[in-house]
C-alpha cells in the first residue's frame, strides 16, 4: 500500500503595516503605500517562504511611518481583505503582515480592528500569527484574536526579515499540527505599564542590550516556542499603548513562567533606560558641535523624525543654522538633510543644476515655529530616484555669496540613512563639518560615519520628551507619567480553544 502525503496547509497572508504619530498634523493617505495584491506579487515581497505551505496572498500595503491614516483608505482596504479572503477557499493559517503601530484617524486600536474581522472571515480555527516591529503595540483584541505574536529582537531592526520568516515558519508548523489534530499553541500576554521612547531603547546600548539578550535562551526551555518583548509606540494617545511581554509554546506552565520572567526582567530596570546618544536642546548641541574638533559632528533631528512618523518638515533646525554667525561666513560647514518640500524641489529643477532662486523652505505640512523659512538658493544637485522620488541639494546664500550651508529637500518623505543616497546629490556623510539630520538613533552607515553625535531633542509630531506631548487617553498608571506604581502580572493567556 501507498500512502498519499497529507496536503500542504494552506495560508492566507494579508496585512498593512505603518507606524503613525497621532501628534503629527500630517496625514498618511494611499500614496504613501506600496501596495501588493495577489499571491505572486505578495510572495515577491519575502526572501523566503517556508516551502510547506501553499499560499495565498491577498493584499498587502507598506509605508515609511507617517501620520494617521485617512478612514476611508483604511476602510477599503480592510474591505477588500475580507473579500479576498473569503475568496480563498479554505485556510489553515493566517499570516497577519504588520508593524503594530497604525493610528487610523476615529479608531483606537486598528490591527485590532482589522484581525477582529479577517477573524469573522477565516473563522475560529485557522491558525493566525503575527511578525511585528517592537515599537507596535499588543492589544487585548489583538492578542485574543492571534494564535502566535512574535516581534523584532533589535532596534535598529536588523532583523526584520529574519523575524518575519520566524514568524511564518512558525505559523506554517502550529496550522499543520492544528489541522491534523494536534493542539493549538499556549500564549501568555504580560503588559508592562511603561511608555519609552525609542531613542531610549536601543538593543545596541544597556539596559535593552542585555534584556533582549535574554531571549534565545528563553525560546530554549521545552515547552517553550517564543518569547518576544514590544517596547510598545509612544507616539500615539491611545489606550493600547505600553510594552508588552508574549511567549508562546506546547506547555503552559513553561510559556507563562518565560513571559513573566522577561516582563519582570523588564520591570526591574524600568528607570535605567537612558537616551542612545548625548541630548540636548538643538542650540546646546550645536553648540557642542560648532566648537568640537570631532569632523563630521552628527545631530539628530529627533522630534520630527520621518522614520518614527514626523512630518519631516519641521524648519526648527533649519532656520537656526541659516541664522548661526560661523555657518553664515562659511568658517563651518553644515548639511541640512532633508526636508519635505516637493515645490522648493521643483523650484530647484526649474532653475537646474547651478541656478539660484528664492524660495520659502518647509514648514508647510508641521507649521509650528518658526514656519516656513525664506532664503535665497542654488542648485548645487538634482537627482530623481526610485523610492526616495524627486531630490535637491542647494547651497543657502547671502548677498549672492554662498554659506557654509547646504540643506537637502525633496518631493517625498524620506530618510537620508545610507551612503548611496547622499553620493547620488555629489555629497557625503562625511564631507560637512557639521550634519543635521532627520532622524532619531543613527542608522548603520551614519553611525559609522559620525565622528561625534547629538540627540536634538526638538519640537515636532515625535517629540522623544513624551511628557510635552499631553497623552491624555493611555492607560494610567504609566511610567514615566506617574511615580512608582504596581508591577506587571500575567495579563492573559491560554489556547485560543
Ligand atoms: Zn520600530
Amino acid at each position: 500500500m501507498t500512502s498519499t502525503p497529507a496536503p500542504l496547509p494552506r495560508i492566507a497572508i494579508a496585512g498593512i503595516a505603518i507606524e503613525s504619530s497621532t501628534f503629527t498634523p500630517y496625514r498618511s493617505e494611499e500614496a504613501d503605500f506600496e501596495v501588493r495584491r495577489g499571491t505572486a506579487e505578495i510572495l515577491d515581497r519575502y526572501p523566503f517562504t517556508p516551502p510547506e505551505a501553499e499560499y495565498v496572498g491577498v493584499l498587502h500595503a507598506r509605508a515609511l511611518p507617517g501620520g494617521q491614516l485617512e478612514a476611508e483608505v483604511y476602510a477599503r482596504w480592510k474591505q477588500e481583505i475580507c473579500e479576498g479572503l473569503a475568496a480563498a477557499g479554505p485556510l489553515d493559517g493566517f499570516f497577519f503582515d504588520v508593524h503594530g503601530a497604525m493610528s487610523v484617524v476615529g479608531l483606537d486600536d486598528a490591527e485590532g480592528d482589522l484581525v477582529t474581522s479577517v477573524r469573522a472571515v477565516i473563522g475560529e480555527e485557522v491558525v493566525v500569527g503575527t511578525a511585528m516591529d517592537l515599537h507596535g503595540n499588543v492589544s487585548p483584541t489583538l492578542f485574543e484574536n492571534c494564535d502566535l505574536l512574535t516581534c523584532y529582537r533589535h532596534a535598529p531592526h536588523i532583523d526584520a526579515w529574519e523575524t518575519r520568516e520566524r514568524g511564518l515558519t512558525d505559523l506554517v508548523a502550529a496550522a499543520a499540527r492544528v489541522r491534523d489534530g494536534g493542539p493549538r499553541p499556549h500564549r501568555s500576554l504580560v503588559h508592562v505599564p511603561i511608555l519609552l521612547p525609542g531613542e531610549k531603547t536601543s538593543t545596541r546600548i544597556e539596559p535593552a542590550r542585555s534584556l533582549y539578550a535574554r531571549i534565545p535562551a528563553l525560546t530554549q526551555r521545552p515547552g517553550v516556542t517564543d518569547v518576544s518583548c514590544w517596547i510598545g509606540f509612544a507616539w500615539a494617545d491611545q489606550p493600547r499603548c505600553q510594552a508588552a511581554i508574549v511567549a508562546h509554546g506546547e506547555d503552559p506552565a513553561a510559556v507563562d513562567a518565560a513571559a513573566l520572567e522577561l516582563a519582570t526582567a523588564l520591570w526591574e530596570v524600568r528607570h535605567d533606560f537612558v537616551f542612545v546618544a548625548p541630548t540636548g536642546s538643538f542650540e546646546e548641541c550645536l553648540d557642542e558641535a560648532i566648537a568640537s574638533s570631532a569632523r563630521p559632528f552628527w545631530i539628530s533631528d529627533s522630534g520630527d523624525n520621518p522614520g518614527a512618523g514626523g512630518a519631516d518638515d519641521t524648519t526648527f533646525c533649519l532656520a537656526r543654522l541659516a541664522a548661526r554667525e560661523e555657518i553664515r561666513s562659511g568658517e563651518v560647514s553644515a548639511l541640512m538633510v532633508s526636508l519635505v518640500d516637493p515645490a522648493t524641489t521643483d523650484a530647484a529643477r526649474e532653475a537646474g543644476p547651478g541656478g539660484r532662486f528664492e524660495a520659502q523652505v518647509g514648514g508647510r505640512i508641521d507649521a509650528r515655529e518658526p514656519g516656513p523659512v525664506p532664503l535665497a538658493l542654488q542648485v548645487e544637485a538634482l537627482d530623481e530616484a526610485p523610492g526616495t522620488g524627486r531630490s535637491a541639494a542647494l547651497r543657502v546664500l547671502e548677498d549672492g555669496r554662498p554659506t557654509g550651508l547646504t540643506v537637502v529637500v525633496t518631493a517625498r518623505r524620506s530618510q537620508w540613512a545610507t551612503h548611496g543616497m547622499y553620493e547620488r546629490l555629489g555629497l557625503t556623510m562625511t564631507g560637512p563639518d557639521v550634519v543635521v539630520v532627520k532622524m532619531g538613533y543613527l542608522e548603520p552607515d551614519q553611525y559609522e560615519a559620525a565622528a561625534d553625535w547629538r540627540l536634538a531633542l526638538t519640537p515636532g509630531g515625535v517629540d522623544q520628551d513624551l511628557l510635552r506631548l499631553g497623552h491624555s487617553r493611555i492607560a494610567r498608571p504609566m511610567i514615566p507619567f506617574d511615580p512608582e506604581i504596581p508591577p506587571p502580572t500575567v495579563a492573559a493567556g491560554g489556547r485560543r480553544h
